[in-house]
């Protein structure tokens, strides 16, 4: 059967009976998002009934079916954390070392809504002069103080902007144990406190922290009332069985990735991507069966594949997702130099319609530009999708924001860019050792910055589920059904078409999207 956009035909019924064609003479073209639409169904149900559960492994479900690229200018912890708390989940980079990774891993595990786990603390020997500096560089309104100047020490006191703002200069060399606030006028809560209980506690006392400790008297976390006050319900957070925040993380097919492996185990992660730009690979299998063999209930992503035939050999050695796509990155330049990729839309599609013989979820990877893109994904079978340059310009996103021009921008790079690789503790995703040379398959930019995740997800979710309104399909299942039983209709978009479908005939704009 060949595959590709069939050009014989305008008016499209179903992938299998026209777009991508049983005709073996015709000539046929791979296609992308952007070349093709679907046709509008029938509506009996409002967008918010639309149901976005999917499964992102055999074993995992997601509430969103959005998931953020292991890159270093996009997922670190504070990017899972968000993620996962709207439904969706972070997959943390390696192009660290593998205790930086595991960290993250672990300060999303470890993350209690309202509960600061990685507060700044200080001992009582840190001098004013020291507090002085610490305020004009994280603005703090308290710091615990501790034994050892830690997190985990014995509580000793807290140190308020109060305690020290009328300090005279003289006294700047002094330790602030002799102007903290001490322990025995301290309000503390235990270790088991609810959210609702620490918020009471918080209202009664009138301060702005409090300190959790253990029965020990050491410090566990610390509740600060400016967060409380932001609290927010996230009723399609992603958690596992203990209600922790689900968290992914990448690693490479290397010898030396098996410890990087042991410490995110440790860390506690729930899925394992296998980090490679052509995943059909012996070094693949051979790591996903060593995986499963050590580690049975860790569930296991293979890619990136595009075709059936390599899905077929991670499928084989027992991946429990697949990751798709080759060269539609937004920052890639894959498909130019190494002259092999696949559009994005005939990956996913055969991929996807492939690998559910077998009950293998597909991650549509690459390429999501538009919330229109990831709909559109969806319908060609993927699961999830996972997005790179969509987030990257969040507030979650690793780096700070810079002006240019007078644009607010943050920066975004490929995996294989030389900027990345050259990073001292680079995976070599697209580089091995071995080689001589590094040749780049990425590039290093820019973006946009788009404010929080939280507002973010929201209106992707909204939009999605207004799509498959307007499609007529009332939740994931029934899309891919729809699509697989030829009901979902798809049209090709000519250039003019899409022209049509932009924007057009505007001496200006301004585009808002939510
Ligand atoms: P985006 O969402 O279009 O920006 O694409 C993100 C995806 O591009 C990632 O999830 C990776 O699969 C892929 N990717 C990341 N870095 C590179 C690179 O340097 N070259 C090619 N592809 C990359």
């Amino acid at each position: 059967m060949r595959i590709g956009l069939c050009y014989t035909s305008q008016y499209l019924v179903s992938y299998e009976e026209a777009l991508w064609v049983r005709l073996p003479r015709v000539k046929c073209y791979g296609i992308i998002q952007s070349d093709f639409l679907i046709l509008p169904g029938f509506i009996d149900f409002t967008s918010e009934e639309v149901e976005l559960t999917s499964a992102l492994t055999k074993k995992i479900t997601l509430r969103t079916p959005c998931v953020s690229s292991p890159m270093d200018t996009v997922t670190e912890a504070d990017m899972a954390i968000a993620l996962a708390l709207q439904g969706g989940i972070g997959i943390i980079h390696h192009n660290c070392t593998p205790e930086f990774q595991a960290n993250e891993v672990r300060k999303v595990k470890k993350y209690e809504q309202g509960f600061i786990m990685d507060a700044l603390v200080m001992s009582a020997n840190t001098t004013i002069k020291e507090v002085f500096a610490a305020k004009s560089q994280h603005g703090f309104s308290g710091i615990p103080i501790t034994d050892n100047g830690k997190l985990g020490g014995r509580l000793l006191g807290i140190v308020t902007a109060r305690d020290i703002d009328f300090v005279e200069p003289e006294f700047n060399d002094k330790p602030l144990e002799q102007f903290m606030t001490k322990r025995e006028d301290l309000v503390v809560a235990p270790a088991n406190v609810t959210l609702k209980e620490a918020n009471d506690i918080l209202q009664k006392s009138k301060k702005g922290k409090l300190p959790i400790v253990n029965e020990n008297d050491e410090l566990v976390s610390l509740i600060s009332r400016t967060d409380l006050k932001k609290h927010r319900e996230f009723p399609l957070a992603s958690k596992d069985s203990k209600k922790q925040l689900l968290c992914g993380a990448a690693i490479g097919t290397h010898e030396s990735d098996k410890n990087r492996l042991d410490l995110l185990v440790q860390a506690g992660v729930d899925v394992i991507i296998l980090d490679s730009s052509q995943g059909n690979s012996i070094f693949q299998i051979n790591m996903i069966r060593y995986i499963k063999e050590k580690y049975p209930d860790l569930q296991v992503i293979g890619g990136n594949v595009v075709t059936a035939a390599q899905a077929k050999n991670l499928i084989d050695a027992g991946v429990d997702a697949l990751r798709v796509g080759m060269g539609s990155g937004s920052i890639c330049i894959t498909q130019e130099v190494m002259a092999v990729g696949r559009p994005q839309g005939t990956s996913v599609y055969k991929v996807a319609e492939y690998a559910r013989r077998f009950g293998v979820p597909v991650i549509a990877d690459g390429g999501i530009g538009t919330v229109g893109h990831i709909t559109k994904a969806l319908a060609l079978g993927a699961s999830t999708v996972m997005m790179g340059s969509l987030l990257a310009g969040t507030s979650e996103a690793p780096g700070e924001y810079y002006f240019s021009d007078g644009v607010r921008l943050k920066k975004y790079r490929g995996m294989g860019s030389l900027d990345a690789m050259e990073h001292k503790s680079s995976q070599n995703r697209y580089f091995s050792e071995s080689d001589k040379l590094k040749v780049a398959q990425g590039v290093s930019g820019s973006i946009i910055d788009k404010g929080s995740i939280h507002k973010f997800i929201p209106y992707l979710i909204a939009g999605i589920q207004h799509g498959c309104q307007d499609i007529g399909a009332k939740s994931m299942s029934m899309l891919r059904s729809m699509m697989y039983s030829g009901e979902l209709k798809f049209e090709k978009r000519t250039n003019a078409a899409q022209y049509e479908g932009g924007v057009h005939g505007l001496h200006s704009y301004e585009k808002r999207l939510y």
